[in-house]
């Protein structure tokens, strides 16, 4: 979908673009969170039109592309701190995330950038909306809505984000929840669920294993739409919410009563939901 522009060598282009990152990013202070940047896919699960080995094909130095439809909301893949490069060359308007361990991430042909030079973000946080429709701003050399990814590593080299995720171990997935097990929601519960909620009911904010009160809307709003959850969308779980909650989990085998306190057995049923391949 992102061809060459005619008359130019991509490769020039690319040269170019390199060199105005190593400028600008030498000037950044790179935040370094103490957590780590829980690298994932937040495209997982969609059809990719160009692969990587489609991309060298055409002379492009790599990528996977994408396609959605213009304005949607494109996740962090990992923690970071963010860049915004307009109408970067052939890539258009381009979000970077400058990784605490040195990597760097970047989405191409954006719409729109929606964060602030040297934002700080943990994964799965907003950072731009796609674009790519032919000829609109930002979109670059792209001829149809989609978003175009890589990554690059400390040596400056693009890398295919699929197989960096897939060196981390379990593929850049989120690894199943003990507490189908133990009873016990804990961080990887917790990212489960923001993972869901992002994926379900709009939640923006990180996948950081740590729910707080747009987790918890975002839950009330699932709920809402699906288990009969009829209180307010405020973030702050009560009784009503655990209920609603509960009755989730019956479909995933709890059988015990749906009286709004959470104990072990109903952790175990959401987890159940939680630990399906398509949260992830
Ligand atoms: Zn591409």
């Amino acid at each position: 979908m992102a061809g060459p522009t005619p008359g130019f060598s991509r490769r020039t282009l690319f040269r170019g673009t390199a060199a105005g990152i190593a400028v600008v990013g030498g000037g950044l202070a790179v935040a370094t969170p103490a957590h780590a940047s829980n690298f994932y896919n937040p495209f997982a699960g969609r059809p990719i039109s160009d692969g990587w080995q489609a991309h060298l094909n055409r002379g492009s130095l790599g990528g996977i592309d994408y396609p959605m439809p213009v304005g949607t909301n494109l996740p962090a893949c990992g923690g970071g701190s963010i860049q915004n490069i307009p109408n970067n060359g052939t890539g258009g308007h381009t979000v970077t995330i400058h990784h605490p361990n040195g990597y760097r991430s970047q989405y191409m042909h954006l719409s729109a950038f929606v964060l602030g030079n040297g934002a700080v973000v943990g994964a799965g946080v907003v950072v731009g909306r796609s674009g790519g429709a032919a000829g609109a701003p930002g979109s670059g050399s792209s001829t149809g809505p989609h978003v175009h990814w890589h990554m690059i590593n400390p040596s400056g080299q693009r890398i295919n984000p699929l197989d960096y995720l897939a060196g981390l171990g379990g593929g850049g997935r989120l690894p199943k929840t003990s507490t189908a097990q133990d009873g016990i929601p804990g961080t990887i519960f917790w990212k489960r669920a923001q993972n869901w909620l992002r994926i379900e009911a709009g939640y923006t904010g990180p996948i950081d294993g740590v729910p707080g009160v747009n987790t918890y809307a975002a839950m009330q709003r699932e709920l809402r739409d699906h288990h009969g959850y009829t209180g307010p969308i405020d973030g702050v779980p009560g009784p009503n919410t655990w209920a609603a909650l509960q009755r989730l989990a019956a479909r995933y085998g709890y059988t015990g009563p749906i009286d709004g306190v959470m104990g072990p057995n109903s952790w175990r049923g959401v987890a159940r939901f939680l630990n399906e391949d398509r949260w992830d």
